[in-house]
């Protein structure tokens, strides 16, 4: 649930859905920079044109509210960041020696780096960047250039035994071992974990104690929350968050919207949690809006112990004519559940389908920025979630925008066993991967029923990956059925194909990409990939999906779709009698067999053959620029998009204008 992450080696990398516009594409560059294992990418907001004047408003008001929080998550990234970050960027932009000498472009380098990851650890793998320039040279060229600075930093930078990791996961002590500052300095884990122990909320309806505050220790040690609020922690960032908040309200599309705002706005204010209960209902309860957003401390992956929310904003409007597409999926449900290949006994009765929206997102921020979900489903409260629902929102334009950045990187090319597969992964990758989505989100998810007294914990540690298989296999089922066509959801019947075939090869080769050498799959997305594309493998009976090696590589090759489809289909039926019964030493086998070990010869051969391609594992993006127009009496007639702003030109502006925190917070 949460967030969903694009794989991005493992996308089919197509334009289909978007060749009407081919004339548009051919401008508008979304290659942007690349450096170290990092690509940065420009995405489109399709239907900007379309918003009245006031939804064009409101995103430009949120938007500056996302933006103004900028800096609080450098900071809960490391308590070092703000001041290694800013003397970087007065180097960078005063320096004046030769901007072209071998140092200054490491340092320059080293610099996008941290905007990329807002601090000096890797925002995936969690390491500290090591600089390739020297300290000598550092220091130096800041004395030249007449900067002063706090020379704590250097051991930070250079030192790479000196807070080396941003979260840890194992170990001793994983929050005296981190470097993330979601605690006090001296604050151990022991403490950390009785004192969340002593403050858990066991009411029906609980506040997530711990959400928006650092658990620090007073001068007598005494430990206490120094709470996110305007006036406390983060406040000087938080009233101008709240300044733009208040902006927003006065052109909000209607009341309900007004009142998620208005909350936010008291949140921010006072951090009371039960004001951030009432907030995340009234928000999940506004439904008819076109433009939402989330602002705030929300995702808890950062901290170590799950409690602390991490600072992030994404604002966004429905893309209509996609919602239209889920729209006639959840219409379906029942059609959908009725004719699957389920036993009778585990299907509903009656099926509700969910109407999940697909948005264009127009402005990132916080830790949606540069690097991104695709995907949200929010808010994180289970209580909340089983009261009063929650949104499942798929953010189509970022996705696009991966998939046009990709367009002749040489993926295809390479792992895909042929012509005729590539061109059927340009015509239709990208519709048949929203439609997916699409089917897996809406009706996937929501179908079947559980055994009276089975419960819901029944499959523990495996629940996870089983009900991620469950929703892919009903979407990938589904796929090929006749009925998408005839809703006018696919073409013709030959377009499933091209998700067939990266199914097949994603789960089997190419997400292997992700696993260092001699390491298993254990990521649980992953791990549903693989388990459907080796249970398929190792079940065919008429050779209907291969792997075969030509002259030294390893590619799929499906000899028999509709073979393909049944197999599929019979996964499906076994997969839900386990939900269903909760069986669980049968889940147990399945993920052990087929989920987690990594045939090593393939992987080699997949590794050696990706780093050939020198592409960039992982992508980010740069945020158009939000250009208000005024007549000659200053009021707003429209808001403009610019899409050419550069990354490091966008880097320094926004430091120049919402750099809101001092150095040490
Ligand atoms: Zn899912």
């Amino acid at each position: 649930m949460k967030k969903t992450l694009l794989i991005m080696a493992l996308a089919v990398l197509s334009l289909a859905s978007c060749q009407k516009k081919q004339s548009e594409s051919a401008e508008f560059v979304y290659n942007v920079d690349k450096f170290y294992d990092l690509e940065i990418l420009r995405y489109k907001v399709p239907g900007w044109d379309e918003l009245s004047l006031q939804q064009k408003q409101l995103v430009f008001y949120l938007s500056e509210a996302a933006l103004q929080g900028r800096d609080i998550l450098y900071d809960q990234n490391g308590r070092y960041n703000l001041r290694i970050r800013r003397t970087l960027e007065a180097l960078y932009t005063n320096y004046q020696g030769d901007k072209q000498s071998n140092e200054f472009l490491k340092m320059e380098k080293y610099l996008k780096r941290v905007w990329f990851a807002n601090g000096i650890y890797h925002h995936y793998s969690e390491d500290k960047f090591h600089p390739e320039f020297s300290q000598e040279w550092f220091v130096k060229a800041l004395e030249e250039t007449g900067i002063t600075y706090d020379t704590a930093i250097l051991p930070v930078m250079f030192d790479p035994m000196v807070l080396p990791r941003r979260m840890v996961q194992s170990g001793r002590d994983l929050v005296l071992q981190s470097a993330g500052n979601y605690y006090g300095e001296g604050v151990t884990q022991i403490e950390a974990e009785a004192w969340y122990e002593q403050h858990r909320d066991t009411s029906a309806e609980p506040v997530w104690n711990g959400l928006n505050s650092r658990l620090s220790k007073d001068k007598f040690g005494q430990l206490y929350e120094n709470v996110y609020r305007v006036g406390g922690l983060y406040g000087q960032a938080l009233e101008k968050v709240n300044y733009w908040l208040e902006k927003a309200m006065t052109v909000a599309e209607n009341e309900q919207q007004k009142e998620v705002i208005r909350l936010l706005v008291e949140l921010n204010r006072t951090g009371d949690l039960v004001t951030f209960n009432k907030y995340c209902i009234a928000w999940v309860q506004e439904q008819e809006a076109r433009v939402d957003f989330v602002n705030g401390f929300t995702e808890t992956y950062s901290d170590p112990l799950g409690i602390t929310g991490t600072w992030e904003s994404l604002v966004n409007f429905k893309d209509l004519d996609a919602c239209k597409r889920t729209q006639a999926i959840s219409d379906n449900a029942q059609w959908f559940e009725d004719n699957s290949p389920t036993d009778k006994k585990f299907k509903k009765e009656e099926v509700k389908g969910v109407s999940a929206k697909v948005i264009t997102a127009a402005m990132l921020a916080g830790d949606c920025y540069p690097a991104t979900p695709i995907g949200i489903n929010l808010p994180n409260a289970n209580w909340i979630r089983r009261e009063y629902g929650s949104k499942s929102v798929s953010i189509d334009n970022l996705s696009h925008a991966y998939a046009e950045a990709a367009v002749g990187n040489g993926f295809n090319e390479e792992f895909m066993i042929s012509d005729n597969i590539r061109k059927l992964a340009d015509q239709y990758g990208v519709l048949c991967s929203d439609l997916h989505t699409d089917l897996h989100e809406c009706v996937g998810h929501g179908s079947g029923k559980m055994l009276p007294g089975v419960s819901k914990d029944a499959l523990k540690e495996c629940a996870s990956v089983i009900e991620e298989t469950r929703a892919d296999l009903f979407g990938l089922y589904f796929m090929a059925d006749a009925k998408l066509v005839e809703l006018g959801l696919l073409p013709n019947a030959e377009a499933y194909k091209a998700f067939y075939y990266q199914q097949m090869m994603n789960g089997l080769l190419t997400q292997l990409v992700r696993i260092e050498p001699g390491k298993k799959v254990t990521e649980a997305h992953m791990q549903n990939r693989q388990l459907i594309a080796q249970w398929v493998l190792q079940h065919c009976t008429n050779n209907e999906v291969e792997v075969i090696n030509r002259s030294g590589k390893f590619y799929v090759r499906i000899n028999d779709y509709e073979g393909l489809r049944q197999l599929y289909g019979q996964l499906l039926r076994e997969i839900q009698r386990i939900t269903s019964e909760g069986d669980y030493e049968a889940a147990r086998v399945l993920v052990d067999t087929y989920a987690v070990e990594v045939n090593r010869e393939w992987h080699n051969n997949i590794l050696t053959r990706y780093e050939a391609l020198n592409l960039a594992p992982y992508k980010g993006f740069v945020n158009p620029v939000m250009i208000p127009v005024y007549d000659r009496k200053g009021n707003m007639t429209d808001i403009t998009l610019d899409f050419t702003e550069g990354y490091v030109e966008q880097h320094l502006r926004y430091s120049r204008d919402y750099s809101n925190l001092p150095d040490i917070n």
